[in-house]
């Protein structure tokens, strides 16, 4: 998801990290266009997504939460299975740090077998609660989504959520939304926004390099949802065939969101391959 919202943050340096305002130990680590939550606490550092795929951003990870905490890395939590988010590993497992990720998950890494991406050590079914050095942080499963692996990472104290490419934030579905589920997805934002939450923190900055959404940024992605999935069908009704569906079809409400051009069509037709052909 990347090249339109790098084009408008090109300013930005290759990774920071920063302070979740109002706590006092969550943080966002941000590697070029994606970014992953970590949490220090008294006895040690719950790391999420490596961000590390076939690039150096796990060593500059490490290196910053050294400048927050000399205590142990203890866990490595996945958000989904999907290498971009977490490849490059396996620097935090030499460092001793336990890895958990969905059942789904492990699954799909143990079938792919790529070398980037370290197993991970204990799974999660629907939910599970880790109480460790003072903070709690829910692991939950809210059914299949933007992948059939996803976690929803919730922070209860902090009405914290990290949530990773089930909500874009102001962002369109990468591509032809490969690996979702439909309408599954639909079914997992209500269940999210459901939850009691206030802030979330995105796989992905939205435009302008915003990395924090809330609840307006789930209800505006099933929005969008709901109006790709009317025009296709009303598309679809007239007879017009893929080709024409994506000339025709603009949702203008969305034009400033990063993926618009090169997406839009892309979106459009795996809807049009799920209304017309129920695949
Ligand atoms: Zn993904």
């Amino acid at each position: 998801m990347a090249t339109p919202v790098l084009a408008q943050t090109a300013q930005r340096p290759v990774y920071d990290t920063t302070k979740v305002d109002g706590t006092d130990n969550v943080y966002i680590f941000r590697y070029e266009n994606h970014q992953a939550m970590f949490v220090v606490t008294k006895a040690g550092v719950i790391v999420t997504d490596p961000i590390s795929p076939r690039r150096p951003a796990a060593k500059a990870y490490i290196e910053e939460i050294r400048k927050i905490t000399p205590a142990p890395i203890r866990y490595v939590i996945y958000s989904h299975s999907h290498y971009d988010h977490i490849g490059g590993g396996q620097r935090f497992k030499d460092l001793g740090a336990t890895f958990i990720a969905h059942k789904n998950a492990k699954a799909r890494i143990e079938e792919l077998k790529s070398a980037d991406v370290v197993v991970p050590d204990q799974v999660v079914d629907k939910k599970k609660v880790i109480r460790f050095g003072g903070t709690t942080l829910e692991l939950l499963y809210v059914g299949r989504n933007h992948s059939d692996s996803s976690l929803v990472m919730r922070l209860p104290k902090e009405k914290i959520i990290f949530a990773v490419d089930i909500i874009p934030l102001q962002g369109l579905p990468f591509r032809v939304m490969a690996d979702t589920y439909l309408p599954d997805l639909e079914e997992s934002l209500k269940k999210v926004n459901a939850m009691d939450w206030d802030r979330l923190i995105a796989g992905h900055p939205g435009p302008g390099g915003r990395q924090i959404g809330t609840k307006d940024d789930v209800r505006n992605q099933l929005a969008y949802l709901q109006d790709l999935s009317a025009a296709v069908k009303k598309a679809i009704s007239e007879g017009k065939n893929y080709a024409d569906a994506v000339k025709e079809i603009k949702l203008p409400k969305y034009e400033q969101w990063s993926g618009y051009g090169p997406y839009l069509p892309l979106n459009i037709e795996r809807y049009y391959d799920y209304i017309y052909r129920g695949i």
